[in-house]
């Protein structure tokens, strides 16, 4: 089980690798993790992809992982990060 984790990001406009997409982006206030239900974190996401809605996201991050363990994104709390368009 696989978990989309919202954290405040203390150090804004780092830049940082997306898990999906693997583009460079500069991270925002709010920081997207990907995270297992134990609490490993396998990456961040960035705004672009975080667009993209829960569904790609799990999606790819299951074509990124082996294919026999199939993941699935719970959302644990409400989207509410300010995207800059
Ligand atoms: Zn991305």
């Amino acid at each position: 089980m696989m978990q989309l984790q919202i954290e405040c990001n203390r150090i804004p406009a780092q830049k940082q690798f997306c898990l999906t997409c693997s583009s460079l982006f500069e991270m925002t206030e709010a920081k997207v993790i990907i995270c297992n239900n134990q609490g490993k974190s396998y990456g961040e996401i960035c705004p672009p992809c975080l667009r993209k809605g829960h569904q790609w996201i799990s999606d790819r991050v299951n074509q990124l992982n082996q294919p026999q363990r199939k993941v699935t994104i719970r959302q644990t709390q409400n989207l509410e990060i300010p995207i800059s368009a």
